[in-house]
């Protein structure tokens, strides 16, 4: 099915709070999904049938059918693994995602790639190779004429780089810059899975205090 693309970069549940679109929120006990308004964060959706939490899947899950332990099984590890189904705002489809769940761990393996980091430390000891340097935020200008650099190299909207946080360099994507181009004056990150998919966590605000760098 085509889409119309989408042209702001807000693609989170919480702007389908706005729109009035419904999640789709899944039981993996009943294997059964249930179209309802977003729940504030922190407070659950018990399942109608069997009261249990159930997990936001995002505006563009298809169920599958009840009988298909399988499918079922596959969504429930994308789920745990923090992949949703929303419309993304380069082409309004949720992305890739694993046809069967034998697919599953290759999948995983592709958007979860080891870190920098990691592979920094699982690296053979005598090769030396420095840890990419790494920088901090920096503005130049004021809002709503502001643009933003990162060890000098300029920082645009939708730019992968990298955060420092709970003790590992994360992927992110930078926002500077909010629908149809418009300033916005703090800028944002959200995790990064790849190019056209992000997970179902609210944005997080960037200041000069937070340790960034480029991806090597
Ligand atoms: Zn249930």
């Amino acid at each position: 099915m085509i889409r119309k693309p989408r042209t702001h970069f807000i693609d989170r549940s919480e702007f389908y709070e706005v729109t009035g679109r419904l999640q789709h929120y899944a039981c993996f006990h009943c294997r059964k999904a249930f179209k309802q308004s977003l729940r504030a964060q922190g407070s659950e959706a018990p399942c109608p049938q069997c009261r249990q939490p159930m997990t936001n899947m995002g505006t563009d899950f298809k169920a599958p059918p009840h009988r298909n332990q399988e499918q079922w099984l596959k969504v429930e590890r994308l789920a745990r693994a923090g992949i949703r189904f929303f419309p993304t705002w380069q082409d309004g489809t949720p992305g890739d995602r694993p046809a069967i769940l034998a697919e599953v761990p290759a999948f995983l393996r592709r958007i979860f790639p080891p870190s920098a980091g990691q592979m920094y430390l699982e690296r053979d000891r005598g090769t030396p190779s420095p840890a990419p340097q790494e920088g901090r935020l920096e503005q130049q200008g004021r809002f709503p004429g502001q643009i933003y650099r990162l060890l000098g190299r300029p920082l645009e909207t939708g730019a992968a780089v990298e955060l420092f946080e709970r003790g590992h360099w994360q992927p992110i994507t930078f926002i500077g810059r909010g629908s149809g181009n418009a300033p916005i004056p703090q800028p944002f990150a959200y995790p990064r899975v790849d190019d056209r998919t992000y997970f179902n966590r609210r944005p997080l605000f960037l200041t000069g205090k937070h340790r960034l760098r480029w991806p090597e």
